[in-house]
């Protein structure tokens, strides 16, 4: 796997879970991004574009369910987790079919939140022992090798995570925010820069047989074959 396991957003009001939580998840090699608001924490999210989301339900300017309803609504499925305070919220949760991944009942253990999300990301990401082939590039997850019309391409880990995360998904275009969070657990606009950089240097390993495309001005893509 890469260096980090990608970044989450935590939303939360009350500092002491917060800090906990943190704590427990940067520990477990992920991201961590905190909001203590509502809306703060809405845009946070689709700013930043973790791999997951944990919402307490009870917050400041907007509540953790409207935050995931608004999500969804805009066709965002990023995974979420709840943290209520109460059981009824838990129904409401489930009754309102938010598409929520999973809920902890305060309080809970942090190590418990850590499983958790650990355990959507894999069931997320699949079966990862059938190697991934677009066009004439096949990707072994589980070797972490790629070759190209049957010659081994030499990647550091970096591009083979990005190259990885892109084959998962011919077709569809990746804003660098989205190749950060994923494969560097950060998303800072700044270092877009990064991800052109190793884009660059990936479609030069792959030469003639590279499928990367650029939308230029959103992101990249490996093409459908
Ligand atoms: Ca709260």
């Amino acid at each position: 796997m890469s260096e980090t396991r990608g970044l989450v957003v935590v939303v939360e009001d009350e500092r002491p879970i917060a800090d906990l939580q943190r704590l427990y998840l940067t520990e477990a090699g992920f991201g961590v991004h905190v909001e203590s608001d509502g809306a703060e924490g809405l845009a946070a999210i689709r700013r930043l574009r973790p791999v997951a989301v944990v919402l307490d339900v009870g917050l400041p300017s907007l509540d953790g369910i409207e935050i995931c309803r608004r999500l969804r609504e805009s066709g965002d499925w990023t995974p979420v987790v709840f943290v209520t305070a109460r059981d009824d919220e838990v129904d409401r949760i489930l009754g309102l079919e938010l598409g929520a991944d999973d809920y902890l009942t305060k309080p809970f253990s942090p190590r418990e939140l850590v499983v958790r999300i650990k355990t959507i990301l894999r069931r997320q990401h699949g079966d990862t022992s059938v190697p991934l082939a677009v066009g004439t590039i096949t990707l072994d997850a589980v070797q972490r090798r790629v070759e190209a019309s049957g010659r081994v391409v030499p990647l550091t880990s970096t591009e083979f995570d990005l190259l990885a995360k892109m084959m998962s998904s011919p077709g569809q275009v990746f804003t660098r925010e989205q190749l950060l969070s994923s494969v560097w657990g950060q998303a800072d606009y700044g270092l877009g820069r990064t991800v052109d950089v190793h884009i660059a240097q990936l479609r030069s390993k792959l030469g003639d047989d590279s499928p990367i495309v650029t939308s230029r001005g959103v992101g990249y893509s490996v093409a459908r074959a």
